[in-house]
């Protein structure tokens, strides 16, 4: 028996590590220390009233003879007819059509970013964004695959263009982005688009904090440029969305018009898909149409301003401190540039230690994060507006 051992060469995540063991340490040297986190990337508001109610009412059908369910329906890759419309309309509200054939549930989008690697042979070029979320980099380097990087940096915004010398085969793009939450403009996307279709190249989009993008003047899906049917994939989730990082629900689009060397990637998908995955529950999957419905798309919409808010709390303190900083407008990530040259580390020391305030070092999302940093807006409003005046007294 012989090991995958490239999971030998997956780089080690020391971020979270580290950062749980100092703020540990912290806490037994000063047990009476009040720390805010602002580091989470997770939501913290519950599940809102028309989620629970379909889902509830799901639960009971299910204890019934005439409302119980198995398997879900294979035909569409065990999405549930009522899902599937509710995302078609959602979709069309941004002026995209979807084929029914072309949208596939999902029990999150961590885990089709994954699963996607089985549609890739080992020889292709991976073209990542730096600073990255770190499960782009792993999947790829558990599948074996070359990865190069795009530089993401503060001359760009952290929102890099292709460079047309630069050969890729797999191209992933992440906007609203984590951890930088630079959001891509129309013109932006479109050259990616451009670049994928001259180099033949599949776009990863990965759209999980779409619902975080409140301009109207920027895409929400890949789909709303032209050409990218032809050329990507759209990978979304409903963690952030809709608070369903617990309740594990997302969607991933892949269109027919993608085809590779003659070969359909949505037929390949439907078949990785019907052999390797089961779907996701009926209960779920009744919780996520909930979701689009006018109360529950109502409901979310209301946390996800709840959360913004907190951002606009974070973004004001920083424009009054003159803090460069990214995101915060359309995600719920405020990326920030380390005052007086500090080191993300450095800062992260002064955060905890002078102001018991915890937020992440952006040198743990590549080597372009170095010298930023990342604080989120998933915090309570309270305890972020109290972070943010401890901020201020500090860093005056
Ligand atoms: N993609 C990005 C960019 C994320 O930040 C996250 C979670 O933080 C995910 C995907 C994972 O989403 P899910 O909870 O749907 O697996």
């Amino acid at each position: 028996m012989k090991l995958n051992n490239n999971f030998d060469n997956i780089p080690e995540s020391y971020l979270f590590a580290n950062i749980g063991k100092k703020v540990n340490e912290y806490k037994k040297a000063n047990p009476n220390a009040d720390i805010i986190r602002l580091g989470i990337g997770d939501v913290t508001l519950p599940l809102c009233e028309a989620v629970v109610t379909e889902m509830s009412k799901a639960v009971r059908e299910m204890g019934t003879p005439e409302g119980f369910r198995g398997y879900g329906p294979e035909t569409n890759c065990y999405s549930y007819d009522f899902l599937t419309d509710a995302l078609k309309k959602y979709y069309a509200k941004k002026n995209i059509s979807l084929e029914d054939h072309e949208i596939f549930v999902s029990d999150g989008a961590k885990s089709d970013l994954g699963s996607i690697m089985d549609l890739l042979d080992t020889d292709n070029i991976i073209l990542l964004p730096d600073p990255v979320y770190p499960a782009y980099l792993d999947v790829n380097v558990i599948a074996g695959h070359k990865v190069i990087f795009s530089n993401a940096n503060y001359d760009n915004g952290f929102v890099p263009l292709p460079d047309p010398s630069v050969k890729a085969d797999v191209i992933y793009i992440c906007s609203p982005n984590n951890p930088t939450g630079a959001v891509y403009g129309f013109d932006a996307l479109k050259a990616w688009v451009d670049y994928a279709l001259a180099q033949k190249a599949l776009i990863i989009f990965d759209a999980a904090y779409e619902a975080f993008v409140g301009d109207s003047s920027l895409p929400t899906s890949i789909y709303q440029v032209e050409g990218a049917k032809k050329c990507a994939v759209e990978i979304c989730s409903l963690s952030k969305t809709a608070g369903f990082t617990g309740t594990r629900c997302g969607y991933t689009i892949v269109p027919s018009d993608l085809v590779f060397d003659g070969t359909s990637l949505n037929k390949r998908w439907q078949r990785r898909q019907t052999t390797k995955y089961n779907g996701t529950s009926y209960i779920i999957q009744r919780g996520a149409a909930a979701v689009f419905s006018d109360a529950g798309f109502r409901q979310t919409r209301e946390q996800i301003a709840y959360y913004k808010n907190n951002a606009a709390v974070i973004g004001a303190a920083l424009d009054e401190l003159g803090i460069w900083y990214c995101g915060g407008k359309n995600s719920p990530y405020i990326w920030l540039k380390c005052p007086n040259g500090m080191k993300s580390w450095e800062f992260f020391d002064l955060l905890l230690e002078k102001a018991q305030v915890v937020g992440t070092p952006g040198a743990g999302f590549g080597k372009n994060g170095e010298g930023y940093f990342r604080l989120t807006a998933f915090g309570n409003a309270e305890r972020t507006k109290e972070a943010v005046e401890r901020l201020k007294k500090i860093l005056k």
